[in-house]
């Protein structure tokens, strides 16, 4: 892996002896932020959701990036995420977003000064020993289920488990959070996730009267966040649109993100072939005509999705020259017909920018049927980070 605390001339050194790598532009991250701050207004903070490694960017250039950009915390998913940030150098607060069950997990989280999320009763009497045994106390954020059916209290029981939190000496709620179930756009979609706002109110409005203040209350993510101004409230938790990646396409242009990871790989070998000729594994791609083929050194085995054999693109010097036949482990083909500048040692783009082109992890998502955000999850530890913009 390359460490970002590389001089400059020795990390592009680095990437001079890669055959592929994932480049992360910190400042498209951080521009990001910044354009997602100014649409919130000074009302509402931004926690950066840097889970999973920042979505494949690196935690930690992800958690620097987005402070840069006016992020004022970090949602990460595991305590072993929120230990991370720590050992970083991140003071900024810390929500973990995952259960925690276990005591031993809490303690740590609380050594560390990270925030669990409870859900249950029994996490909240487990807080409560614990930060007692400790003789700490221990803020925590609640969550609450309006529909997404995953973590969270049932939002009809929220008021009781604040209730019981008041109550209690040791545990003190700083957040209240519930979570959107919709991330797309069809207006029926849009219709549950008002649901669930009227769902988070009403325990809102039952919170008022146990006098709980200064209390984060947060709902949107990034799809929030960029269709809806009525669910900013005190926070957004944004993970996806800080990398510059929008969960549905009609997002793309409006708010100039910046793509911050782009996947680059070099041309390893070219040949001419006649028509008729069969190209990688079980010949699902025949040429038509006589066709010059580009070997590029990446394949699924680095994270390109093998659902994407024969339906991608890549990019070289502003044309889109189309990946043919079966992807496979470590390599895929290309036809460079009459691409003239094409060589060996080439590097071409096979996802993010390169001049004026771009290809963005929803497109790829849409032709693998998947998701934006299980693109950028996806690519292995075998690409090296070359790390752009950092600070270091
Ligand atoms: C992952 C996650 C987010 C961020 O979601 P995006 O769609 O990537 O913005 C926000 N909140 C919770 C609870 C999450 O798990």
């Amino acid at each position: 892996m390359l460490t970002p605390n590389l001089p400059f001339s020795l990390r592009a050194a680095t990437h001079l002896r890669q055959r592929a790598w994932v480049e992360i532009d910190r400042a498209a991250i951080s521009s990001n932020t910044w354009n997602l701050r100014r649409l919130l207004g000074p009302k509402s903070q931004l926690m950066a959701v840097v889970k999973a490694d920042g979505y494949g960017h690196g935690a930690l250039n992800a958690a620097e990036a987005a402070q840069a950009g006016g992020a004022s915390g970090y949602g990460v998913a595991t305590l072993n995420e929120g230990i991370q940030l720590r050992e970083g150098g991140i003071k900024a607060p810390v929500l973990v977003l995952g259960s925690i069950t276990q005591p031993e997990e809490l303690r740590a989280c609380q050594d560390w000064k990270l925030m669990p999320t409870v859900s249950t009763m029994r996490e909240v009497l487990l807080c409560e020993s614990l930060a007692k045994w400790n003789g700490r106390i221990m803020p925590v954020h609640i969550k609450i289920d309006t529909g997404m059916t995953r973590l969270g209290v049932n939002w009809e029981e929220g008021i009781r488990i604040v209730k019981v939190l008041k109550e209690l000496n040791f545990i003190r709620t700083v957040g209240v959070y519930t979570h959107l179930a919709i991330t797309d756009k069809s207006s029926t979609a849009k219709k549950f996730t008002q649901i669930q706002k009227q769902r988070f109110l009403a325990v809102l409005n039952g919170l008022s009267q146990y006098q709980i203040e200064s209390v984060d209350r947060h709902l949107a993510n990034s799809a929030g966040t960029l269709s809806d101004n009525n669910l900013y409230f005190d926070m957004t938790r944004v993970g996806l649109a800080i990398y510059g990646q929008v969960p549905q396409s009609s997002l793309m242009q409006v708010y100039a993100l910046r793509p911050a990871l782009h996947v680059r790989a070099r041309i390893t070998l070219i040949r001419q072939v006649p028509g008729g000729v069969g190209i990688s594994y079980n010949h699902k791609y025949v040429t038509d005509r006589k066709s010059t083929i580009a070997v590029v050194s990446i394949g699924y085995g680095d994270g390109v999705p093998r659902l994407l054999s024969g339906k991608m693109e890549i990019l070289f010097k502003g044309k889109r020259l189309p990946q043919v036949g079966s992807i496979t482990m470590d390599q895929l083909m290309v036809d460079a017909t009459n691409v003239e500048d094409l060589r060996v040692g080439s590097v071409v783009t096979l996802l993010g920018t390169s001049g004026n082109q771009q290809i963005n992890a929803f497109d790829w998502s849409q032709k693998c049927n998947t998701i934006p955000w299980e693109i950028l999850c996806g690519f292995k530890d075998r690409l090296p980070r070359l790390v752009l913009n950092s600070s270091n």
